[in-house]
């Protein structure tokens, strides 16, 4: 089993109605379709720890965008939404990125798919693994459960479901 995931995090503003926006914007545009959306998961920041907490959330779109492409609509929606960058790793009203496009690997000065921070990130997992469990990371039989298992073994997980 494969797809295309995409994750999405707020921790400015009205934070779940930033996802809730960015889901809707990502839906009504024509050349994607939704699958899947995740329950929404409280989750601490990584870096900078004097912010507020995150919502994270994981979606699977269908859509015959190239990974390029893609990158290129979830950018111009974050711009849309008039996300600020601060600081690397500082608050942000919208995040998304591209983790999973089927089993294609691409490594580009502006695309690495899967996402290289994607298999250690519980944040991302866990959503990940909600939405779609007998998923493997794309080019090996590792389950996404047994990852955020293993993960879970290492690092304090303070989240809910909501
Ligand atoms: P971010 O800090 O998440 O906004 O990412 C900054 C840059 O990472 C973006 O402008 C992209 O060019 C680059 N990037 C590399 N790989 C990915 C990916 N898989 N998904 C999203 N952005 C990516």
């Amino acid at each position: 089993m494969s797809g295309i995931f995409l994750s999405l995090g707020s921790n400015l503003g009205d934070r779940r109605n930033n996802l809730y926006f960015a889901i809707n914007e990502i839906g009504k545009y024509r050349l994607i379709t939704i699958e899947k959306i995740s329950s929404f998961y409280q989750t601490s920041p990584l870096g900078q720890k004097n912010q507020p907490d995150f919502i994270n959330a994981v979606i699977r779109i269908k859509t015959g965008l190239s990974p390029d492409k893609l990158l290129f609509y979830i950018k111009s929606l974050e711009s849309k939404m008039g996300r600020i960058k601060y600081l690397k790793w500082g608050p942000r009203k919208i995040d998304i990125d591209i983790i999973f496009y089927n089993d294609l690997f691409v490594k580009k000065h502006e695309l690495t798919v899967p996402h290289p921070e994607a298999g250690k990130r519980l944040f991302v997992l866990e959503p990940l693994m909600e939405i779609a469990q007998d998923l493997t990371y794309p080019g090996t039989d590792l389950r996404i459960t047994e990852m955020v298992n293993d993960l879970r073994k290492t690092i304090p997980f303070e989240d809910y479901n909501e």
